[in-house]
C-alpha cells in the first residue's frame, strides 16, 4: 500500500443514519491515505434564527443593517462566481447568477423592509420568515427546475442570514473536533492555515494533482480528494464519511461492510507507513553505487523542523510566498530574514534553496489589491510580479542574502522565460548586495544562484541561461501545465497532466544536457519527483537531485536503494522511442514492478 502521507489514527463507530443509503462520490485522489470521520460542510451552512421585537427608534438602523447584509452577500457571490468561472467555466458559474437574481429581487427586498418597519421586528426574523414563505410555496412541486430553485433560495437565505449575524466564515484554523471538510474550493492560503489536528481530510469541487491546494495537502499529510462536485450537494455536516485519497473516493453513510473493509485498510496503511519510515534515514544509493541527492520541498519555515532529523536531507525548494499569504500586511525585511535564517540554521549542514516570491496563478495577495487577470497562470506571476515591484523584490533579496550568512543558502528565481528577466533579476540582486554593504550587514558573497526551468521557452534556451547561473531546478508542475496548455487547477482537463508525455521527457533531457555541458547541476522539484514510479526515469536522464514533499522521501528512497542506474539509463533509451504518455508510464511501472513491487500498491 504505497502512500505519501501519515495516517491520522482515527476510529469511528458505525452510525449510518436510518434510511440513508451509502453514496459514493468520485474525484481525483490528490493526497493519499484513508480517513473515516464526520463531514463538515463549508460555505453551505444554514443558521438558526430567532425573531424578536426592536424599538421603534431602531427601525431605520435595522433596515440599513439588512441592506448592508444584502450588499455584502452580493459582493461575496460575485467573487465566488469569478473563482468558479476561472476554474470550472461558465456552466458551473451560472448557478451564482440565479443567486444574484434573488438578491436583486426588489419585491423581496421591499417586503422585508416593510415588515421590519411596520412590525418593529428584527431583520433576521423577518427575512427568514419571508424566504420560508417563498420556499413553502414551491415545496411539494415535482418539477426538477422548481426543486433547483428551492435549493438556490435556501442557499441565498443562509448566506444573508450568516451575514446579518456577522458570522465569521467558518474558522478553519480551529475546529473543536476532527472533521473531514467538504468545500466548493479551498485556496492554498486557507489550506495552509487549517487546523492541522482536527482537519483530518478534505474534499473540494475544484483542483487537480498539482494545484497548490493539493500540494499543500500532501505536505500536511492530509488525505484529500478534489473535483468531487456532487459531494457538495449531497453530503451534510455531521454525516459519517470515508475519504479514500488513494482512489479519489468519498463514501457517505457507509454500510457496515464498507466500514469494516476500510478499517482493515487503515490498519494496513499504518503498518506499511511505519515500516517505510524506519528506512527513511538510510542512504539514497543505488545498487550500483550511485548516491542520489534527495531534498524536501517546504512551504513554511517551521516545516523545516524535523526534516533533517527524520530524513537526513536538506530543503530543495522553500516556497516563500506562503510567508506572505496569511498576513494582513506584507512581512518586512526583518520578519522575512528571521524565517529564512531559522530555516538555514535548522537544516545546516544541509542546504536550503530559497525561492523568491511566486505569487499570481492560484496564489493571491488580497491586501495588494492587484488587478484581476483573465488568465492568472499566464499573467503577472512569480518573477514577472517581482520585477514589476522592485520594492517588494529588493526587500526579499536582502532578507535572503542576510540569511545566507547563517547557513548554506541558495537562491532560486521562479518562472524565468527570457534572458532579460534573468538579467534584470541579477541586476536587482547586485543592488540588494550593495544596499547591505552600505548598512554593513554580512552575507555570503558566493551564494549559488539558480533558476526554475518551468516554461518551455526556458528549456529551449537552457544552454544560454546555464552560462549565467549555478543550478537549474525543474518545476515540472508548471512545465507540464505550460507545455500541454492545461491549467493545473482545472479538474476538467486533469487528464492532460501527463508527466510522461514524450515532450516532457525531451524537455527534461534537453535541460539536463544543457546543465551538464555548462558544468552546473540540475534538480527536479515538481511533484513528478515525488512519484517513485517516475524517479528512475528522471535519474536515468542524468538529473542529480529530486526535491519533494517530505512524506514521499521514504518511498522514493526505497526505490532508489533497489534499482541500478545503468538500468535507469536503459529505461530512458526505451522511453525516448515511445509515442505516448501511457506507453512511457507503462515502461516505468514495469521497471518498478521488477525492482520494488510493493511500491505499486495492493
Ligand atoms: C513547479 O512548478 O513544478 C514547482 C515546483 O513550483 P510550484 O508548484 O510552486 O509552481
Ligand atoms: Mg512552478
Amino acid at each position: 500500500m504505497p502512500l505519501n502521507n501519515s495516517s491520522p489514527a482515527n476510529s469511528v463507530k458505525s452510525d449510518p443514519p436510518a434510511g440513508r443509503k451509502p453514496a459514493t462520490f468520485h474525484g481525483i485522489g490528490v493526497s493519499a491515505g484513508i480517513v473515516i470521520g464526520h463531514a463538515l460542510l463549508i460555505g453551505r451552512a444554514y443558521p438558526e434564527v430567532t425573531e424578536g421585537a426592536i424599538a421603534p427608534t431602531a427601525v431605520a438602523a435595522e433596515v440599513t443593517r439588512y441592506q448592508d447584509a444584502i450588499t455584502l452577500s452580493r459582493h461575496q457571490l460575485i467573487e465566488l462566481k469569478q473563482r468558479v468561472l476561472e476554474a470550472l467555466g461558465e456552466k458551473d458559474a451560472g448557478i451564482f447568477d440565479a443567486h444574484l437574481m434573488l438578491l436583486n429581487d426588489r419585491a423581496i427586498t421591499s417586503e422585508v423592509e416593510q415588515e421590519i418597519a411596520a412590525g418593529h421586528r428584527n431583520a433576521e426574523g423577518v427575512f427568514h420568515r419571508v424566504m420560508e414563505r417563498h420556499m413553502s410555496a414551491l415545496q411539494g412541486v415535482e418539477n426538477p427546475y422548481i426543486r433547483d430553485r428551492l435549493v438556490d433560495i435556501r442557499d441565498v437565505t443562509g448566506r444573508v442570514l450568516r451575514n446579518l449575524r456577522g458570522d465569521a466564515p467558518t474558522d478553519l484554523t480551529h475546529l473543536s473536533d476532527p472533521r473531514i471538510l467538504i468545500a466548493p474550493d479551498l485556496s492554498p492560503s486557507e489550506t495552509a492555515a487549517m487546523d492541522k489536528v482536527n482537519v483530518i481530510g478534505f474534499v473540494t469541487a475544484i483542483g487537480s494533482q498539482t494545484s497548490h491546494t493539493a500540494i499543500m495537502a500532501r505536505s500536511m499529510g492530509i488525505p484529500a480528494v478534489v473535483g468531487a462536485r456532487d459531494a457538495l450537494d449531497q453530503v451534510n455536516s455531521g454525516d459519517l464519511v470515508i475519504l479514500d485519497g488513494f482512489r479519489g473516493l468519498l463514501i457517505a453513510h457507509p454500510d457496515p461492510d464498507q466500514l469494516e473493509d476500510y478499517q482493515r485498510r487503515l490498519k494496513a496503511q499504518e503498518v506499511w507507513f511505519h515500516n517505510l519510515e524506519a528506512e527513511a534515514t538510510l542512504p539514497a544509493e543505488t545498487l550500483d553505487g550511485f548516491r542520489v541527492q534527495l531534498a524536501a520541498n517546504i512551504e513554511l519555515a517551521e516545516d523545516v523542523d524535523g526534516i533533517k532529523r527524520s530524513y537526513g536531507v536538506g530543503v530543495g525548494l522553500f516556497r516563500t510566498e506562503y510567508l506572505f499569504l496569511n498576513h494582513a500586511v506584507l512581512p518586512d525585511e526583518d520578519c522575512q530574514f528571521e524565517a529564512y535564517r531559522r530555516a538555514a540554521e535548522e537544516i545546516y549542514p544541509q542546504s536550503v534553496i530559497i525561492r523568491t516570491l511566486d505569487i499570481g496563478g492560484d496564489k493571491f495577495l488580497s491586501h495588494l489589491n492587484l488587478p484581476q487577470e483573465l488568465n492568472p497562470f499566464l499573467g503577472v506571476r512569480a518573477i514577472r510580479f517581482c520585477l514589476s515591484r522592485p520594492d517588494i523584490f529588493l526587500q526579499q533579496l536582502r532578507a535572503i542574502l542576510r540569511a545566507s550568512a547563517h547557513g548554506k543558502v541558495r537562491l532560486l528565481f521562479p518562472m524565468v522565460a527570457t534572458m532579460e528577466e534573468l538579467d534584470q533579476a541579477l541586476v536587482l540582486l547586485d543592488r540588494a548586495r550593495r544596499e547591505l554593504d552600505t548598512r554593513g550587514l554580512d552575507y555570503n558573497h558566493h551564494l549559488d544562484i539558480g533558476i526554475m526551468i518551468e516554461v518551455p521557452a526556458a528549456v529551449m534556451i537552457a544552454d544560454r541561461l546555464a552560462a549565467k547561473v549555478d543550478f537549474f531546478s525543474i518545476g515540472t508542475n508548471d512545465l507540464i501545465q505550460y507545455s500541454l496548455a492545461a491549467d493545473r487547477s482545472n479538474p476538467a482537463i486533469n487528464y492532460l497532466y501527463q508527466p510522461t508525455h514524450p515532450a516532457i521527457i525531451r524537455f527534461l533531457q534537453q535541460t539536463s544536457q544543457a546543465a551538464t555541458q555548462n558544468g552546473i547541476w540540475v534538480s527536479v522539484c515538481g511533484e513528478m519527483a515525488s512519484d517513485p514510479i517516475l524517479a528512475p526515469l528522471i535519474l536515468g536522464l542524468g538529473i542529480q537531485e529530486l526535491s519533494m514533499n517530505p512524506r514521499a522521501i521514504a518511498q522514493v528512497k526505497r526505490l532508489i536503494r533497489h534499482m541500478r542506474m545503468i538500468e535507469a539509463e536503459e529505461l530512458v533509451r526505451q522511453a525516448l522511442q515511445r509515442d505516448t504518455a501511457a506507453e512511457i508510464r507503462t515502461l516505468c511501472e514495469a521497471f518498478v514492478h521488477r525492482v520494488a513491487p510493493d511500491l505499486l500498491g495492493s
